[in-house]
């Protein structure tokens, strides 16, 4: 599914300085599989993920998404950040929806799978209401509806609890697993807890921070306890 060989980034800033965000990040990702990366703060996992979502170019290595090189943004790919950033003045419904309409999917298209997603969920009876009268755990639910409505091979998650409580977080988590089990996505899901990595994923991939901020990417078998 994901083929990254060698993935680098190196950032130019406003005052002519070069960051090494990335080096030579070389992993696999099988189908339904799902993988969590974690580091330390500023080791990279949000440029890591920025690239796989196709946000952000390397430069330096190739990256395959199913055999296709990613060049940018496209429906395959579902992202969730840590802040749900949903539109405030959009109902919950017409929020997931959002992406899709701006890539000309006509809404009648992906309605009733964006209505079973948001069943899936819990917020079913809540279509009709705004962002702002939803709990912080409700608001990223349907995100990750948003990221899940046009049906992506590929689901990738940034932090996306990390702004809850941590009661909420540990709920999501047992949730996050129930709708991976129930849409049998690839997942990668970027934490810097080890603890939620270890309880989510099948594989961790661990980012370790060096002199000039370059990290190293390892991959760990890890058995998963599974429903
Ligand atoms: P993490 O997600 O692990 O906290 P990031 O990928 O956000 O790490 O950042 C990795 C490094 O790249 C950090 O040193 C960060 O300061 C730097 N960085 C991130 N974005 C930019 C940018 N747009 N310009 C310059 N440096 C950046
Ligand atoms: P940290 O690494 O942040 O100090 P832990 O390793 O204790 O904290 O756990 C981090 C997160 O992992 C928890 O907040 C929770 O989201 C998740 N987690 C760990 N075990 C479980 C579990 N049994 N059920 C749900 N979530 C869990």
């Amino acid at each position: 599914m994901i083929e990254a060989r060698g993935l680098g980034k190196t950032y130019e800033t406003l005052e002519h300085r070069s960051v090494h965000a990335l080096s030579d990040a070389s992993f696999t990702v099988r189908d339904g599989e799902f993988v969590s990366i974690v580091g330390p703060s500023g080791c990279g996992k949000s440029t890591l993920l920025k690239i796989m979502a196709g946000l952000l170019p390397s430069t330096a290595g190739t990256l395959h998404l199913a055999g296709r090189t990613v060049t940018g943004p496209s429906p395959e790919i579902g992202v969730v950040f840590q802040r749900p950033l949903l539109l405030p003045w959009r109902t919950i419904l017409q929020n997931v929806l959002f992406p899709a309409e701006i890539r000309g999917v006509p809404p009648s298209h992906i309605r009733d799978r964006a209505s079973s997603l948001l069943d899936l969920v819990g917020l079913g009876g809540v279509e009709s209401r705004y962002p702002h009268e939803l709990s912080g755990g409700m608001q990223q639910r349907a995100a990750i509806v948003r990221a899940l409505v046009q049906d992506p091979t590929l689901l990738l998650m940034d932090e996306p609890f990390g702004a809850l409580d941590a009661l909420t977080r540990e709920r999501m988590n047992v949730e996050t697993l129930r709708i991976w089990d129930a849409q049998r996505k690839t997942v990668v899901f970027v934490t810097h807890s080890i603890g939620e990595a270890v309880f989510l994923s099948d594989r961790v991939l661990v980012m370790t921070p060096q002199p000039g901020r370059i990290a190293r990417v390892v991959a760990i078998d890890l058995a998963r306890p599974r429903t």
